[in-house]
């Protein structure tokens, strides 16, 4: 397994992580087989969508925001519920194929770690079968 750091930005804020998991990958050296993305966090994600333009993420996030409000009568203590609905809408890992020991990615897509509890400090593990 590899794993790598990412410093996020606060609130919710989508950052693209596919060199580092192309490079991590790469130190696995791993030619052909599937690639499982995870996340060890409770309040963070991790989903594949288009890189080409940056208001996709943008919309996905205003929409996120509108639906799962901050504030919702929530009972959770810590006052951060809206970040662990959103997490575990979107799920903990991804699994992508890796072909040439390379990521085998759509043209259009790209992978996402999705903070929605920052600014904090994530980890990312990388696992290559
Ligand atoms: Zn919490």
């Amino acid at each position: 397994m590899e794993a790598f750091t990412v410093s996020t930005g606060s609130g919710t804020s989508f950052e693209d992580i596919t060199e580092q998991v192309r490079r991590a990958v790469k130190n696995l050296g791993v030619r052909e087989g599937l690639c499982c993305v995870y996340v060890p966090h409770t309040t963070a994600a991790v989903t594949i969508n288009e890189n080409a333009d940056p208001t996709v993420c943008r919309d996905i996030i205003m929409e996120f925001n509108r639906l799962i409000p901050l504030e919702g009568g929530y009972s959770h203590m810590e006052g951060n519920s809206a970040a662990h609905i959103k997490s575990t809408i979107v799920g903990e890992s991804v699994c992508v194929p890796v072909s040439g020991a390379d990521l085998g990615l759509g043209t259009w897509q790209g992978i996402y770690f999705c903070e929605f509890d920052g600014p904090r400090k994530r980890t990312v593990h990388v696992t290559v079968r």
